[in-house]
Formats: C-alpha cells, structure tokens, sequence
C-alpha cells in the first residue's frame, strides 16, 4: 500500500473508532508514518464522492429533508 499524498510506503495497522455509526468499531487500515495520512477500506470505497467522516452527517441532513 503506497501512500496517496506522499507516496511513501504505508503501515498495515488496525483501528478503533468509537464514535463511528456504520454499526461497526474496528477496522484494519494503513497509516503513512511519514505525513500521517490514513487509509482504508471505507475512505477508499467513498473517497470518489467525499471524505468518510461525512457520511454520518449527511445521512442525518437526509433525515430532516
Ligand atoms: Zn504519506
């Protein structure tokens, strides 16, 4: 895995995210140890439309449309 930004050969490493309300609390991922940049499988699968962290947002602005 090579990192988007720098281009700098990535870490395999898994995560844990607590506030996340995909339904799910780890995921494996890659981090870049030289400018920090983070990926996985979600950032890749939605990087096409906009940033992961969104999601959870946008799906509540749906909501109240
Ligand atoms: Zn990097």
């Amino acid at each position: 895995m090579e990192c988007p930004r720098c281009h700098t050969e990535m870490f395999e490493e898994e995560f844990n995210d607590l506030n996340d309300d995909t339904g799910y609390l780890g995921f494996r991922g890659w981090r870049c140890i030289l400018c920090g940049e983070i990926v996985d499988s979600v950032i890749l699968s939605n990087r096409k439309r906009r940033p992961a962290p969104m999601v959870g947002r946008n799906r509540k602005i749906m909501a109240y449309n």
